[in-house]
Formats: C-alpha cells, sequence, structure tokens
C-alpha cells in the first residue's frame, strides 16, 4: 500500500547540469567526475561491447547475456558490504548510481575503479534506454543507490521491470536496508510489517496518511527527518493512538541509537530534548485491542447509515475521520449492502450511488 506516495525521494542532479542525452550522462557519470584521476573515458558502445566480451568468461552467473545487479551497499558502516557486493562491483562493466560522488566514495574504499552513470529520478526515462541497451549487448550492469538496499525508496523498479520484460536476468545482492534493520531492533511485531517510505511533509497530509493506516494490522515503518520528527510523533499518536512505537536513528554508525516507548511519550522525549542528529526510521506497532484505534470507521458509518444515504454517509465520515472520500464510500457501500441482504433486499439507502457520483462531487 503506498509504497511510492512519498518513498520514490525526488533528488536534484548532483551537478546541476540537464544531460543532453544518455551517453553524455555515462561520460560525465564516470570516476573522474568523482574525483578519480584518470579515469575520464567517454562511452562509446563498440568500446564498451568489445570490452564487455572479454569479460564475459568470468561473468557470474554467467551465460554471455547481460545482467543487471542490484547490489546492496552499507547504510553506515563500511564493514556491512558483503563478498559478493564486492566481487559484482569489481566485475561490472558499468554501475548505475544515484550520486555519482557518493558512490565514488565508496568505491574508493573499497579500491574498485568503473565507468559510473547517474540514474536518478530526474533522469531515469532517459538514462534508463540506455542502460536496456547496454544489458542487451551483454553488459553486466550493477545498480547501486547512495546507501542500502537500490530500489528502496530508491530509483530502479521501471529498470528492473523492463529489463525482465526484455529478457535480460535480473539478480541481487542483498545486504543492508534501514527499514529492516530498525524494523528487527524495534522489538514491535516482525510477522506482518507495511514499509511506506517517508511521512508528508504538512501535518495535515500526514494525519491523513496514518488515517488510511490506522486500521492496518501491522507494525508500520516509515522514514523520518530529524527535523519532523517530533511533530509527525504527535500527528501520528493523535489518529492512531498511543501506540508502542521505536525511533532507530543512525543505523550501523558510531552513535546507533533505538529509542523505544509509546508515540505519545517519544513525542515529548523529542519535544524536550530538541531534534536529534541523523537518520532515522520510525516504526509503530499494529493497533492494540486496548488502545484501539482512535477511529473506528465501521462504527462511524453504521451510525450515519442509520440517518442518512451512503453518500452522505461517507461524505461525512470522511470529513470527520481525514480518510478518502473513495476509500470511505466503499465501505459504506459495503455495509449497507450487508446490511440490505440482511434485510431480505430492500435498500436500505433508498439511492443508487455509485462511485461516478461521488467523483463528480469531488471526492
Ligand atoms: N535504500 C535505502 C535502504 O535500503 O536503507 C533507503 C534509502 S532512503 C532514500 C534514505 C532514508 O533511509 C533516510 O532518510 C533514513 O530515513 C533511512 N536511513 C538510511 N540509512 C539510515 C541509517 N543508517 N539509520 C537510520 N535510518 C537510515
Amino acid at each position: 500500500m503506498k509504497g511510492s506516495h512519498s518513498g520514490q525521494r525526488s533528488k536534484p542532479r548532483p551537478d546541476g547540469r540537464r544531460r543532453e542525452d544518455g551517453e553524455a550522462a555515462i561520460a560525465a557519470g564516470n570516476q573522474s567526475e568523482a574525483g578519480q584521476a584518470g579515469a575520464a573515458q567517454p562511452a562509446h558502445d563498440d568500446a564498451m561491447t568489445a570490452d564487455m566480451t572479454a569479460k564475459k568468461a568470468v561473468h557470474e552467473p554467467g551465460t554471455g547475456a547481460g545482467c543487471l545487479g542490484l547490489v546492496a551497499t552499507p547504510i553506515g558502516n563500511l564493514g556491512d558490504i558483503s563478498m559478493r557486493a564486492l566481487d559484482w562491483l569489481r566485475q561490472a562493466d558499468l554501475i548505475a548510481c544515484e550520486d555519482s560522488r557518493v558512490s565514488g566514495r565508496l568505491l574508493r574504499h573499497f579500491g574498485i575503479e568503473k565507468k559510473l552513470i547517474s540514474y536518478h529520478d530526474h533522469n531515469a526515462d532517459e538514462v534508463r534506454p540506455v542502460l536496456l541497451r547496454h544489458l542487451a549487448q551483454g553488459a553486466r550492469i550493477a545498480l547501486i543507490s547512495d546507501a542500502g538496499t537500490p530500489l528502496i525508496s530508491d530509483p530502479g523498479y521501471k529498470l528492473v521491470r523492463e529489463a525482465a520484460a526484455a529478457g535480460i536476468k535480473v539478480t541481487a545482492l542483498p545486504g543492508p536496508s534501514a527499514p529492516l534493520m530498525a524494523l528487527i531492533l524495534s522489538g514491535l511485531p516482525t510477522d506482518r510489517f507495511l514499509f511506506t517510505g517517508f511521512l508528508p511533509v504538512k501535518s495535515a497530509a500526514r494525519r491523513q496518511v496514518a488515517a488510511e493506516l490506522a486500521t492496518v494490522p501491522a507494525s508500520l515503518i516509515f522514514f523520518e527527518t530529524a527535523p519532523r520528527l517530533a511533530d509527525s510523533l504527535a500527528d501520528l499518536a493523535a489518529v492512531l493512538g498511543n501506540r508502542p512505537a521505536a525511533v532507530a536513528r543512525e543505523l550501523t554508525k558510531l552513535y546507533e541509537e533505538v529509542r523505544r516507548g509509546r508515540l505519545g511519550d517519544l513525542s515529548a522525549h523529542y519535544r524536550a530534548a530538541g531534534q536529534p542528529r541523523g537518520e532515522i526510521v520510525l516504526v509503530v506497532g499494529p493497533p492494540e485491542a486496548e488502545t484501539a484505534v482512535a477511529f473506528d470507521l465501521d462504527a462511524a458509518l453504521r451510525e450515519a447509515l442509520a440517518r442518512m444515504s451512503v453518500k452522505d454517509a461517507a461524505a461525512q465520515v470522511a470529513a470527520n475521520s481525514g480518510m478518502k472520500r473513495r476509500q470511505v464510500y466503499a465501505r459504506a457501500l459495503e455495509l449497507a449492502q450487508g446490511g440490505a441482504a440482511a434485510q431480505g433486499g430492500a435498500a436500505q439507502d433508498g439511492t443508487a450511488d455509485d462511485g461516478d457520483g461521488l467523483e463528480a462531487d469531488g471526492g
């Protein structure tokens, strides 16, 4: 649910310039841009293809065909890179990364000197066909993000989708990922969880997202920034109730910290202590019987349906709860139809509303 409403981070191009085409992107994305002396080479298709042919013998998993490897990199502690990840990066013909300066530093640390191509939210549509063409010609391309597992709140899924559709082998070199590490450290249930990326910046939008998630019987995982942490915790407490939660900060780094408590207490703590430093993942436990979800949709709808039409009941409950009208309407219809069936088919509502009527009404 909502994997991308805030999850796909939008970042400006690192060098502030616009790419004319994908080849230019490759040339400018190599390690000379990242400060690596002597690595500036234009990425001509022919030169690359020849280079790839020479390397085919050592490609793993190798059929001689191109292969896209999704390579996880550390989220702080460089010791977390895997041997397979290093092997893959060393054997890659090309490394697609978000910010060539960030990845250049990582690769230099491990003594890896490769052509880098920037692949981020702002150039993905023009660079993706270039990557696919190289893959089709037999290239082994590693996709990395600035940190952690690529595609998790980072660009990449369209490349995977299109590579797979083109019959290109796609594999992953698994490793660090902040949301999973936060979850397992949280002490909250791990049997079901829902990761929804970054919470919205504005309070009203955050509360709306929280209302949409209020009845999900799972631990919820969000990315959050330090300046917004206390306010977000307060908004979540207001809508979800005072559930248990955990704030996981600076994972794998020197000042790693996991603070566990109720949403309200955590909010009070960060308001009093001031904003913390570093990167943050927020985990919230599933609805509890005793804290009950702040808002019981079915109860509110039943009460409203007893007095008014499905359409009006949905509109009123949506306004009161902050939930999406379309979602509330769908549930109101289900309840009304269930009621009608129980009453031998008599329309409880007497109207023939449908989703279109609601749309026209601005829902
Ligand atoms: N792909 C990455 C992954 O798999 O972890 C996540 C990328 S997302 C764009 C970046 C966000 O992840 C940060 O804003 C922060 O919320 C979280 N994050 C990344 N590294 C972290 C760390 N070491 N400790 C806590 N949170 C971290």
